[in-house]
């Protein structure tokens, strides 16, 4: 097939994430990417503003994650997980493991991002199940928050969110209030009182608690004030609830730290963690447990935990996360995205007083622009091919989160191509 023939049969043929079948968004048919750039068929480079949907942190295409994943694909592919380990799989865990809050060290690898927070609702159910608590059905979040597309972690999902053409399909779940304090603004006890109530009053029935660390992504992107986390760490412990962390956005260098739960110094009782855990490569994730977690469940009927995903720990995603991992302890990420931060704020910040800019947020290797009249998705694709930056708004925010390789000239081209968005 020709250019045209593979768009025209693309179109007519093939499903795009929130897209519509009958007037489908622009595509670009990308044939290359590599380091910070994804080469498209009519041989024009896009700088990737948003790491392929928050994943690339060390570029495309990095040569040691492409050796590891050719060596692991000469030896075998997949191989069933259910009576069979492999090395890759053992050294990812070991490597998860060393970066994870101490005692967080059961590791369950899932296939994506959602299906690890399906493991992680699915392990909190069945441990107070475990624990005779059966009335303590459903689960808790915070409003604003986004844990995926399936059917569980959809109703975990802010309730006025992108999902709620679903509302009346999914489990009633407890929401609490947004976190309204930013993340530097200074803390006020009174902020926790209603999350405090509303776990009171419904602790009986309440089996966990879902948060984002820190920064709320899918369905706000904004960062919040990590005591929040801190309370709620306090008030689980003494209701007996499990406090679950969602990393999946945050984990692996992204927000500045190498988990989002460091910013509070807590532990979870599970972590979910996927997207650049294979460094945005091949689609991993996995749900990692408290050793009490897995001691409870592992200890009462049915004493085993109750999933397992056909490609569960696949070697080939599981040899990409290994080298992934150990590039994150082969450079220091953290100067590059410390230098990333500096530079979105200073060249960001410079927004603020637009007219269509409501507010700028930054964080880590995140830069939000909130507008108050999003560009129209014909205009968005016009700059992209006008200023070669891939950049993919969504609702009213206009953001980039590059990968972290990035160097400072190309973040200023994604700084300046946001502002011609505005
Ligand atoms: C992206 C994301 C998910 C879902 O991951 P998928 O791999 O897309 O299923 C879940 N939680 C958070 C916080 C995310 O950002």
């Amino acid at each position: 097939m020709n250019r045209h023939e593979l768009l025209e049969f693309d179109r007519k043929h093939l499903w795009h994430p929130y897209a519509s079948m009958s007037a489908p968004p622009p595509v670009n048919l990308a044939i290359a990417a590599k380091g910070t750039r994804i080469r498209l068929d009519d041989r024009q480079e896009l700088i990737d503003g948003v790491s392929s949907w928050w994943c690339t942190a060390h570029g495309h295409n990095h040569p040691e994650i492409v050796a590891a994943i050719r060596e692991q694909a000469e030896k075998f592919a997949q191989v069933m997980f259910a009576g069979f380990t492999h090395q890759p799989a053992i050294e990812l865990a070991a490597a998860l493991i060393k970066r994870t809050p101490a005692g967080v060290n059961k590791v369950f690898f899932a296939d994506s991002g959602s299906v690890a927070v399906e493991c992680a609702a699915k392990m909190a159910i069945q441990y107070q199940y475990a624990k005779g608590k059966t009335q303590r059905s459903r689960l808790a979040a915070l409003r604003g928050g986004y844990h995926g597309d399936t059917a569980g972690a959809m109703a975990l999902c802010d309730p006025e969110g992108m999902h709620h053409v679903f509302g009346a399909y999914l489990q009633k779940n407890l929401f609490l209030p947004q976190p309204h304090l930013r993340f530097e603004e200074e803390w006020s006890e009174s902020e926790f009182t209603q999350i405090e109530e509303l776990l009171e009053r419904h602790k009986k029935e309440i089996a966990g608690v879902f948060i984002e660390p820190v920064f709320q992504g899918g369905n706000a992107m904004r960062f919040y004030h990590p005591m929040y986390m801190k309370h709620l760490r306090e008030i689980c412990d003494r209701l007996e609830i499990l406090l679950i962390i969602d990393e999946i956005a945050t984990g692996f260098g992204r927000i500045g730290r190498y988990f989002g739960c460091e910013y509070a110094g807590i532990a979870p009782d599970i972590m979910c963690v996927g997207k650049g855990l294979t460094g945005g490569s091949v689609t991993l994730s996995a749900a990692i447990a408290s050793e009490e977690v897995a001691e409870v469940i592992s200890g009462t009927m049915p004493g085993k935990f109750m999933h397992g995903p056909t490609f569960m720990a696949n070697p080939i995603a599981c040899a990409a996360g290994v080298a992934s991992l150990r590039l994150f302890d082969s450079y220091d990420w953290k100067a590059k995205v410390d230098a990333i931060e500096i530079q979105l704020k200073r060249e960001l910040e410079t927004c603020k007083n637009h007219p269509n800019v409501a507010d700028v947020r930054v964080l880590g290797a995140i830069g939000v622009l909130e507008l108050r009249t999003p560009p129209t998705p014909e205009r968005v694709q016009k700059l992209i091919r006008e200023t070669g930056v891939w950049l993919r708004p969504f609702g009213n925010w206009l953001y980039t989160m590059p990968p972290f390789i990035t160097p400072s000239n190309e973040i200023s081209t994604i700084t300046q191509a946001m502002k011609q968005m505005l």
